[in-house]
């Protein structure tokens, strides 16, 4: 890695990460947080507004991280806000029924088309572990397929060959997994359709499903060919498979209907999490009704949380996504692309290979000028520019995702002022991304 001087540290965030270190593994709740990958203090966080975040320094940061996709109307919507203190003044937690996770999913079914019936649960580690489970007790069959950068949160079964921070960290596919979890998992390959046609061949009649991102974003933003979504669909028909469309990441975000609403291809069963809950901890599987009835207490299939469906994280799901309206979405595609254009203005400028893929209005950086189809593609890629251009554009106020292998988020929040900061911060992140050194 490059030598590279931090512009300035973060005191307050320091002592706080080392309190942290000494009490949780590493100074974080979820890996990527650490800022392992781009070195230095990873800042912590005590409030946001609009586009902004403030940390313990209070220092601000216009935010292109968005909670990693969740924040797509801003921190601190005002209406988001309000519905969450109305929940919350009822009580936080029944254990019953209620209400509002009947409205969330009455929400969900009227958005996405192939969703007749959703599950709700806490994470979308859990809704793609359910998913998994559930299409294993429908089809009778053990075997999965998974794409080689895709990410679906930390199932057992789901981790081998995985993006997001397991790509940050360049992990080998993790200890604590056995061979019996990790067994039936193929890992394919991604955009590659002969790979995935080869390994049905090679079984047929035996693979439960196929679970892709809709379109990846934890190996940096990899949209899918043509046709190759289509083509998952196709070949899992055939074969009696399911085709489990991931929109964790993409879902409510890409569009109104996340990432079916762009390629309309219509998957047996869909996951969602992070938009959906407003910034709460709610996620989400669905599909075709034959196969959710086989979930209890309807069917066999057992799924189940305590907290499942909490009226706080429904009350800010719900009102998040109903100020989702067309006029949202076009004002953070339009956002983003400003963006988009404005950081490759910059890298140009300094003679930077790079290419920036978008999907939607989600989009990542990646310092290679070869398109970027799959997880090899991604890993080929001159991530050592990243650290210097990540720690300048922080140094100058501009919060990006610390790891040259995630997406880049943007939010309805993001205005004139905000990009304008982006826009003064980039020339001289360009400059030192092209002064890097491997
Ligand atoms: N699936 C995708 C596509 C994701 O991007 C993620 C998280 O980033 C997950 C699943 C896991 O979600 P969670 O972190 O809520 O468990």
């Amino acid at each position: 890695m490059a030598c590279v001087s931090f512009p300035y540290d973060a005191p307050v965030s320091q002592t706080l990460f080392d309190r942290a270190s000494l009490v949780t593994p590493g100074g974080v709740n979820s890996p990527v947080r650490a800022f392992r990958a781009v070195g230095g203090t990873p800042r912590f966080m005590v409030s946001g507004t609009g586009p902004y975040l403030t940390d313990a320094d209070n220092r601000e940061y216009v935010d292109l991280v968005c909670s990693w996709g969740p924040m797509i109307l801003g921190h601190s919507h005002p209406e988001v806000i309000a519905a969450v203190q109305e929940a919350v003044a009822r009580g936080t937690s029944f254990g019953t029924p209620g209400e509002g996770e009947v409205a969330l999913a009455e929400e969900i079914v009227a958005r996405v088309e192939p969703v007749e019936q959703v599950r709700l649960v806490s994470s979308g580690t859990e809704a793609t572990m359910s998913a998994i489970r559930l299409a294993r007790g429908f089809t009778g069959r053990a075997k999965i397929v998974k794409f080689a950068g895709c990410y679906h949160g930390h199932v057992d079964a789901l981790l081998a060959a995985a993006g997001s921070g397991v790509a940050t960290f360049g992990l080998p596919d993790t200890p604590g997994v056995t061979g019996a979890q990790a067994g039936d998992t193929i890992v394919v390959p991604y955009n590659d359709l002969e790979a995935v046609r080869a390994v049905f061949a090679a079984q047929p009649g035996e693979i439960a499903c196929v679970i892709t991102e809709a379109s990846p974003g934890n190996m940096g933003v990899v949209p899918p060919l043509d046709g190759f979504n289509a083509g998952l669909k196709e070949i899992c028909a055939a074969d009696g498979a399911l085709y489990i469309s991931d929109e964790v990441m993409t879902g409510f975000r890409t569009s109104k209907a996340g990432w079916f609403g762009i390629d309309g291809v219509r998957p047996d069963l869909m996951t969602f999490g992070k938009v959906m809950g407003g910034g709460f901890p709610a996620a989400a599987f669905g599909g075709r009704a034959d196969v959710m009835a086989h979930l209890a207490p309807a069917g066999p299939v057992y799924q189940a949380g305590t907290l499942s469906g909490n009226p706080v994280a429904t009350a800010a799901g719900l009102a998040q996504l109903r100020l989702l309206d067309d006029a949202a979405y076009a004002k953070v595609d339009a956002v983003s692309a400003e963006i988009r254009g404005l950081v490759s203005e910059a890298l140009t400028k300094e003679g930077v290979a790079h290419t920036v893929q978008a999907a939607s209005n989600m989009f990542s950086v990646f310092f290679t000028d070869r398109p970027v189809r799959n997880y090899d593609d991604a890993k080929q890629q001159e991530a050592f520019r990243f650290t210097p251009f990540f720690h300048s554009m922080l140094a100058q106020g501009v919060y990006l995702p610390p790891s040259a292998f995630e997406s880049w988020f943007v939010s309805t929040a993001h205005d004139t002022r905000a990009v304008e900061r982006i826009a003064a911060a980039l020339p001289a992140a360009a400059r030192a991304a092209s002064e890097a050194t491997a």
